[in-house]
Parts: structure tokens; C-alpha cells; sequence
């Protein structure tokens, strides 16, 4: 299956880039391309593998269909016809036309029903579907094919006016807003007449004179009347009437839902999720079926498995007597499918035969897609109807779940299963939780305000805000919980930048829920017992009124709203892990997350290290799976109680013996942190990195920080002040730093050196194996390198001799600055290990300081310069380019050159997977980190070998 999926990626992908090249109307005049494909039943020419093509939603209805699920019939409209349309300034290809209108008729033959004929009408939605999906982001249109002569006809046919009329102002209002209004200004975010906002306006005007308060208790005549003030509007802002012609509706609508590609939030989302702007949507063009035809009628949404928690138990909400968004948009809150926990209200209890029959689609769609799927279906007069099956989006917990349980149920391999869980995720297990004990006081002190539905675990304390432009703003200076009725894909910026989401309506498949779970936010929802005024900026909850900035904080595993600040403390994982105040038996995620790593490191090839400079750090890094430090840095070693007054005594030497006896001093100190740092790492290698920051960070630079300085090491305040002079540099980042220190001070090195080899026969003498690997940093030329692996070998002749005592290391370099990379070949004649500091390799070679590059970076990935942030992920063209070139240079010298990187990218999923690809033997990151690079390092490996497989 995976096969057939790369493959029709291919081929899907060639002829869009065919038509990007070839002028639009040779691609017009390609008469025998396919443009249309169909589920119907007895006719399904797409399928589940097509989805760069169909987009996700069209494959999987064609898929539905294959499988013999009731799909109302219908057909897509290419994601090639998309590109075609945007290439073309919205022009469709010549043999487009003629398909759709047959299909438009095979769709009203299979269903004895005609587009357009008001004895018998045939009504459409047209739904936008993407590759990847992108959830409310573009537009769909529903109950398409409507006029003033179908809707006499259909009335008649149905009767049921009210109904009918119902459906005739919710689509002129839809296609006012979609078709008429397009797609909302890039910049503005505001469309050109606003006619939804209009629109509402009316509508709320004719429920107030009519004194009706719900939608439902609006008559026919009134829904006519407010059709004809929409239609009048419509004319008067646009110069044209509403189109009355079926066809002209389509048409219209499938170009809005091409259109609506390109609008501002589907533009955001693309960006936040790295979705190509050149994969365009399909339209998909299907029957309606009316989940608001009367009591017998519904519509729900529905999970395989729990979503936040990936428990096995079928998981869903619906409505009676409502049409398509009503469950998402969170409008009316919604009903449990099952009686367990939905009782006599559940669709279980109202329908069980339909329940069964939902069931049964669950189970056999969840093993046909081999994951949890995330289905739509509506019930129309008793018959039930699926809308749309995708694979469900999961917070990392449950990830983790679903993945170990459908290896158990031998549903997956491991394989699958390794391949499945989003890397970056598993930061979600590192996040805090509430302090129990803090919580509980809150609680005692009844400061529980509401509950709702724990849609997004995780604790968060933050400021109350209620707009999305607004938590913008205040995230600012600190953590904002997003507080709204319910969301809208508008919001997403502001969920972005919150630490917790609450509304009021919606339940587990409401927006809110949905982008939470995705962006790993802490959210709950449906929270009825609070009560939101945006005009007043003002929430009500437990009986007060809260307003903007004042504290909340929210529990999204519990689902509860609590007022003020609470505590937190580290999440489960970590307690584990780091504090080691849980037991492993007592922690479930915990044993998830262990056996997928257990899993993750069999498949891996490449080893993952972690950065750690203290004792207590390496003993995190070994809990968290680390084979070894890759970078140890020793500056920290420097600095507090009684060692950076030798440091500075050190810098202020006026000669090498007085130097000497500075460093004397410190010795004793770096010797202790590495004896730490040696048993905590019990054998494991260990990267240490001579000192590289330039000596004047040690200094003090103020007038009375030196004198008190001077007085302290009691040389004079002036020699200081000199020396603090000399050692200012216009351009520091490229000063006397790195080896040019050790270089300079050769005695800096040797102190250092032989603090380690001290501390590694004092281990090594209690029966702990040490493996010290002492890397020189900023080296560009072999002879740097050379100069002070003699010092270094020096200091371990001095000490073994002394102790008697062999212990091995190595001596190796980073490889920081591309005159390293260039000439590797030579350096490696020294080096044993080159370690790849790819933070300061990326500054170096493209000329670009990290810390200076906020002023320009946005704009450089705006103009697409940069693809992604070179400082986030590595830039895979220019230092993976040197990274590949030293590397290979480096092992032609030694084949058993030891080669790993240890920038921040050792931590980030494509990075590690380029390493992995090039060949390095390892990637060192941050501690917290680890879980993230193990899973990528082990996805690298499997993925090579499917495609060696393919
Ligand atoms: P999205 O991708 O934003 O979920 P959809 O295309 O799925 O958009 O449509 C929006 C809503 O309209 C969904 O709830 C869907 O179930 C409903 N809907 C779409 N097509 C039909 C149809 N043919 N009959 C009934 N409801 C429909
Ligand atoms: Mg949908
Ligand atoms: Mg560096």
C-alpha cells in the first residue's frame, strides 16, 4: 500500500507541474485528459491512493464507496483543474465543461432526481478538499441549485415549506458570502461587502420583530421575505442579480472552492503546517442529504478512538434535526453517541438499529484505513449517510496510545507505528501538569469555577483575553488563555500564542478542540456554565464576572475552569525521569512512551547524544535515552562561588606564572564537575569542549564592579580596567575565541585537560568505566588542531604517568567554520572525532549572525530566500552541503573517523534525518530533546528503507 502511494504521488504530481509549464490553452486542448472522478454507486473511479489528485476528502468518499458505505453520490473535480484555474486566472481546461455535465447527470440518474428541475430537483454541495487536510480553512457550499421556481417545486414535493425556505436562505446567504464576496483582502483580512456580517444582521432583525428567539421558530414566509431583502442586496452592491440558473450556481461555486486555496487563513494554516502552495484543492460535487429534515433527521461527527486520550472506546457527538457544521462550529451542544456515557440522550438510546449500523462503519473503516479515523455522517429520514472519513487528528498521548495498541491488535507493524507519531509531539509528554496538592487547595478554597470537556490535556495558568488579535498582544508579556464562545479558523493566530484555550460552546469535535489538539494546546470545551461578553470583554463564571488580564487556569485533562494562578509541576514523564518521585508501574504515559522508544531506538541507525554540561543535566540525558554526551561545554565551570574570581585573577595575570596559579586554583573545581559528569554518564563517551567564549564575558564592565573586583583579588582597579580595554572586540563572535584562547594560553587548555584526566583515573579508580573525548573548538586549519592535541596529550602523559593507570580518549575538533569542512581531509590527519557545531557553521557560512538576524529573517522566508529558518532547521543545501563534504573528506582520511553534529539541529526531525541520510554517526541535542531525536532518527532509518524497497 505504501508502494501504490509513492508512486501515484508521482504520477499525480507530473502532470500539475505539466501544466505549470505549458502555456494554459495547449493544456486546454488535451481533450482525452480526466479531469472528473466519480462516487457513485457501482461507479468509483477514485480511490483512498489518489489523494494528491482528488485531495484527502474526494479519495476517501470514493474509498467509502469501494467499500459499500452509503456516500451520498456525487464526484471531484481535480486538484490539477485547481492549478489549472489559478495559472489560467480562473479559466477551467476545454474538456472540463462536458465531463461535469455528464457526471452532474449520472449523479441525478442514479438518484431519479434532475439538477434544475423543479418537479425533482437535485441539490449539491461543493466541498473543498486538499491533499492534506486543513480543516474548516477553505469553503464549502451546501444545498446548491436552488432558485425561486425549484423551491416551489421542492416545497410541494417535500412538503415542508418551512424547511425548504430554511435551506433556500442559509444557501444564498453561504453563496453570497463564498461565491459573491470571495475570498477575504491578504492584508485586511476583510472581504469586499461583508455579506455574512449583513446578513446575520438582518436575520436577527426579522427574529426580533417577529419575536422569535431560535432559528428553528422562524416561519416559511419570513424565510421567504428575508431571501428577497438578500437578493436585493446582493443586486444592489454587485450590479447583478443572484444567480438563478443551477448551473451558473455551480460553476461559481466550484470556482470560490478552488478560490478559497488562497484565502488569507488557508494561507496561514499552509504556512504553520508546511502544506505546499502548489498542491491546490479538488471540488468535490455531491448530493445533498438533510440531517434538518425533521425529527428523524440528524447529523454527528465521530472518532474511532478517544482523540485526547486514544482510548479504544468509539467516540463522537451529533444533533437531531440539523445540517453539516451545526456540531463543529459549536452553535448547539452536542449529544453522546453512546448510552454508557450519553444515557437516554445518546443516539444509542434514540436509534439503536443506526447506531449499530454506525458501529459497524467504524469498525470496518478503522481496519480498511489501518488509524483512527475521524468520520462525518448524517442521518436523512431515518437513513444513515457518511460524509467523510480521514485519519483523526490525536494529541501526542494519544498517539502514543493508539500506536502500542494496534501493534497489540496486530492491526500495525512497529514499523507503522514508529512512522505514525509526529516527532515534534512528543515535546506534549514533556509539558507540566498541576501541582495536586496546590489544585487542591484552589478546589477546598471553591475556587473551581465550571467544567467542560477535557479537549486538549495539560495544565495551564494564564491571563483571561477574549480576543485573537488581542492574546496576540498580551502574550507578549506573559501566558493568555484564549477565552471565546466558541473558535473559528479566524482564531487560529490567537491559539497560537496562548498557552490555553476555553470556550463556551462546542464539544470534542468543535474547532476549538480540533486545532487544539493539533497545536498541542491545553483546551477545554463546552464549557455551558461560563458565560462570554466580547462586547463587555467580560467572562461570567461561578458567579462573578471576570474581565481581561485576570487570572484563570485550566486542567484540559479534567475539563476544569479554575479561578487564579495555580502551581505546576513537571508532567508525568518527567517525574519519572528527572526526579524519579514516580514509579515507572505507576505512570502509564510514561510506559507508552518508553515502549515506543524501545521500538524507536531498535529501528535507528544513527545514535543520539545529548547536550549536558553538569552532572545533574547528564543524568537527565542518560534517563532519557542518551548513548553519550556530544557536546559537554565548560565555560559554567568558569563562573560561581570561588571559581570566577580565579578565572578572573587568571585574565588579569601579567604573567604565565601568575596565570598558572590562578588556574591552579580552578582546577580542583572543573575536576569535581567532570568526576560528576563521568558517573553519571557510567562509561558512555562524553564530548568535552575546551573553553570558547571570548575572555571578556568573565570581566566585569561597569566602573564599581571593577573596584570591588580589585579589591577583591587585590590587583590594582586600573590594570583591570586596562585589560578589560584590550579584550574589546568590534566583532567578538570572530575574535580571540575557540581554540585561538588555547592557542594564545596554552595553559588554559592543559589546566582544563588535566582536570579531566585527574577526574577520569579518580573514576575510573572507584571501577566506573570513563570514555572522555576532548574536543578543540573554531578550528579552521590542521595546525591548530595539532598545536593543542599536544598540549592535551601532554596534561594525560602527566597525569597517567603519575596515577599508572591507561585510560583511553580521543582528541577531535568541531567542525564550525567552513575552512574546517573544506580542508577535513588534512584536519581529520590529527582528528579522531570531528563534532559539527552547526549553529556556529551556519552563522559562518552564510555570513549571517544569529542574534542579529530577527530584523530580516521573516522577510527572507516571506520572499522565500529561505525556506525554513536556517537556524532551525539546517540548510540543507549550503551546510549540508559542507557537512556532507567534510564528512566524506574526513572518513577518506580515517575510516574510522567518529563524526556527529551538535547544534541545535540535532534536536529537529529534518535535520536528524539528513544526518542520518548523509551518514553521521550520531546527532547530540538538548535532554529534552531526546525523545524527539530518537523517534526521528529511527523514522530516517525506516524510511530509507522503504525507499530502498520501492
Ligand atoms: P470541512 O472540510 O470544512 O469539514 P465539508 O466539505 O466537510 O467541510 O463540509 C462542511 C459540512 O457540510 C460538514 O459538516 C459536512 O458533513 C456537511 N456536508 C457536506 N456535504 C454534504 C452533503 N452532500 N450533504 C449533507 N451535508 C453535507
Ligand atoms: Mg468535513
Ligand atoms: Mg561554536
Amino acid at each position: 500500500m505504501a508502494k501504490g502511494k509513492v508512486k501515484t504521488r508521482k504520477a499525480a504530481s507530473r502532470p500539475v507541474k505539466a501544466v505549470k509549464k505549458a502555456p494554459a490553452r495547449k493544456t486546454k486542448a488535451a481533450p482525452g485528459r480526466k479531469y472528473v472522478y466519480y462516487f457513485l454507486p457501482g461507479k468509483v473511479t477514485g480511490s483512498a491512493d489518489m489523494k494528491l489528485l482528488l485531495g484527502g476528502k474526494g479519495a476517501n468518499l470514493a474509498e467509502m464507496a469501494r467499500l459499500g458505505i452509503p456516500v451520498p453520490p456525487g464526484f471531484t473535480i481535480t486538484t490539477e483543474v485547481c492549478s489549472h484555474y489559478f495559472l489560467s486566472r480562473g479559466k477551467y481546461p476545454a474538456g472540463l465543461e462536458p465531463q461535469v455535465e455528464k457526471a452532474i447527470d449520472d449523479v441525478g440518474a442514479v438518484l431519479g432526481r434532475t439538477f434544475g428541475d423543479p418537479k425533482n430537483p437535485l441539490l449539491f454541495s461543493v466541498r473543498s478538499g486538499a491533499p492534506a487536510s486543513m480543516p474548516g480553512m477553505m469553503d464549502t457550499i451546501l444545498n446548491l441549485g436552488l432558485n425561486d421556481a425549484i423551491i416551489e417545486g421542492l416545497a410541494k414535493q417535500t412538503g415542508d415549506a418551512r424547511f425548504v425556505y430554511d435551506a433556500y436562505r442559509r444557501f444564498v446567504m453561504m453563496y453570497a458570502d463564498v461565491v459573491l464576496d470571495g475570498p477575504a483582502d491578504l492584508v485586511t483580512k476583510r472581504k469586499k461587502y461583508e455579506f455574512r456580517d449583513h446578513f446575520e444582521e438582518l436575520l436577527e432583525q426579522k427574529k426580533k420583530t417577529g419575536g422569535w428567539k431560535f432559528d428553528n421558530q422562524v416561519p416559511a414566509k419570513s424565510w421567504k421575505e428575508l431571501v428577497g431583502i438578500y437578493k436585493a442586496f446582493i443586486r444592489e452592491m454587485t450590479g447583478t442579480p443572484f444567480p438563478e440558473d443551477p448551473h451558473d450556481q455551480l460553476w461559481g461555486a466550484v470556482g470560490a472552492v478552488f478560490g478559497s486555496w488562497n484565502n488569507p487563513r488557508a494561507i496561514e494554516y499552509r504556512k504553520m503546517n508546511r502544506i505546499p502552495a502548489d498542491w491546490g484543492t479538488a471540488a468535490n460535487v455531491q448530493a445533498m442529504v438533510f440531517g434538518n429534515m425533521g425529527e428523524t433527521s440528524a447529523t454527528g461527527v465521530a472518532f474511532t478512538r478517544n482523540p485526547a486520550t486514544g482510548e479504544a472506546v468509539f467516540f463522537g457527538e451529533w444533533l437531531p434535526n440539523a445540517q453539516g457544521e451545526d456540531v463543529v462550529a459549536g452553535i448547539r451542544t452536542p449529544k453522546k453517541l453512546d448510552k454508557t456515557t450519553g444515557g437516554s440522550d445518546s443516539l444509542e438510546a434514540w436509534k439503536p438499529g443506526l447506531y449499530t449500523e454506525l458501529v459497524r462503519y467504524r469498525n470496518t473503516l478503522e481496519k480498511h484505513f489501518r488509524d483512527m479515523q475521524d468520520l462525518e455522517f448524517t442521518i436523512e429520514n431515518g437513513k444513515l449517510w457518511m460524509l467523510q472519513t480521514r485519519n483523526g487528528k490525536r494529541t501526542a498521548f494519544a498517539a502514543l496510545r493508539i500506536a502500542v495498541d494496534m501493534v497489540r491488535e496486530k492491526l500495525i507493524t512497529k514499523e507503522e507505528a514508529l512512522l505514525r507519531i509526529e516527532p515534534d509531539q512528543l515535546n506534549q509528554l514533556l509539558r507540566p501538569i498541576f501541582d495536586a496538592e496546590s489544585k487542591a487547595r484552589a478546589l477546598k478554597g471553591g475556587k473551581l469555577l465550571a467544567k467542560g470537556l477535557p479537549a486538549g490535556p495539560g495544565a495551564a495558568t494564564g491571563r483571561i483575553v477574549f480576543e485573537a488579535v488581542r492574546a496576540a498582544e498580551m502574550a507578549r508579556t506573559g501566558p493568555v488563555i484564549l477565552v471565546r464562545s466558541e473558535t473559528s479558523p479566524e482564531d487560529i493566530h490567537g491559539m497560537k500564542v496562548s498557552e490555553g484555550i476555553l470556550t463556551q460552546k462546542g464539544g470534542m469535535t468543535s474547532h476549538a478542540a480540533l486545532v487544539a489538539r493539533q497545536m498541542g494546546k491545553v483546551c477545554v470545551v463546552g464549557c455551558e456554565a461560563i458565560a462570554v461578553d466580547y462586547a463587555a470583554k467580560t467572562m461570567q463564571a461561578g458567579g462573578r464576572t471576570f474581565k481581561e488580564g485576570e487570572f484563570i487556569s485550566i486542567d484540559g485533562s479534567m475539563g476544569e475552569v479554575i479561578e487564579g494562578k495555580i502551581d505546576t509541576r513537571p508532567s508525568e514523564v518527567l517525574q519519572v525521569i528527572e526526579q524519579k518521585k514516580l514509579r515507572p508501574e505507576d505512570a502509564p504515559n510514561y510506559r507508552l512512551y518508553e515502549q515506543i522508544m524501545s521500538w524507536a531506538d531498535a529501528a535507528a541507525r544513527l545514535k543520539v547524544r545529548a547536550n549536558a554540561d553538569t552532572p545533574e543535566q547528564a543524568a537527565i540525558a542518560v534517563a532519557f535515552g542518551a548513548t553519550g554526551i556530544g557536546l559537554c561545554r565548560t565555560e559554567h565551570m568558569f563562573f560561581g562561588e570561588g571559581k570566577i574570581d580565579a578565572m578572573r585573577r587568571m585574565i588579569v595575570a601579567p604573567d604565565l606564572q601568575k596565570r598558572k596559579e590562578a588556574l591552579s586554583a580552578l582546577l580542583p573545581y572543573q575536576r569535581e564537575d567532570f568526576v560528576g559528569i563521568f558517573k553519571a554518564m557510567a562509561g558512555r563517551p562524553v564530548t568535552i569542549r575546551t573553553l570558547d567564549p571570548p575572555l571578556h564575558e568573565f570581566l566585569p564592565h561597569q566602573k564599581d564592579q571593577i573596584e570591588s573586583l580589585a579589591k577583591k583579588i587585590g590587583v590594582d582597579a586600573g590594570i583591570i580596567q586596562e585589560k578589560v580595554n584590550d579584550l574589546k572586540e568590534f566583532n567578538p563572535m570572530l575574535g580571540n575565541r575557540g581554540c585561538r584562547l588555547g592557542i594564545s594560553y596554552p595553559e588554559v587548555t592543559y589546566t582544563q585537560a588535566r582536570a579531566i584526566f585527574e577526574a577520569a583515573t579518580d573514576v575510573y579508580a572507584e571501577g566506573i568505566k570513563v570514555n572522555p573525548e576532548i574536543m578543540i573548538p573554531l578550528v579552521g586549519n590542521v595546525r591548530e588542531l595539532e598545536l593543542q592535541k599536544k598540549v592535551v596529550d601532554e596534561a594525560a602523559r602527566d597525569v597517567l604517568a603519575q596515577t599508572g593507570v591507561k585510560i583511553p580518549y580521543k582528541v577531535g575538533t568541531m567542525i564550525e567554520i567552513p575552512r574546517a569542512a573544506i580542508t577535513a581531509d588534512k584536519i581529520a590527519q590529527v582528528a579522531e572525532f570531528f563534532s559539527y557545531g552547526t549553529n556556529d557553521l551556519t552563522q559562518t557560512t552564510l555570513g549571517i549572525s544569529r542574534d542579529d538576524s530577527g530584523s530580516f529573517l521573516n522577510t527572507y522566508l516571506e520572499q522565500k530566500i529561505f525556506d525554513r529558518d536556517p537556524f532551525e532547521t539546517i540548510d540543507i543545501a549550503g551546510v549540508g552541503e559542507l557537512v556532507r563534504m567534510g564528512f566524506e573528506k574526513g572518513r577518506r582520511t580515517r575510516p574510522d573517523l567518529k563524526v556527529g553534529i551538535c547544534g541545535e539541529h540535532g534536536g529537529e526531525p529534518t535535520s536528524v534525518a539528513f544526518c542520518h541520510e548523509v551518514g553521521l554517526d550520531y546527532v547530540s541535542c538538548s535532554p529534552f530533546r531526546l525523545p524527539i531525536a530518537r523517534l526521528a532518527a529511527a523514522q530516517a532509518a525506516l524510511r530509507q528503507k522503504r525507499a530502498k524497497k520501492s
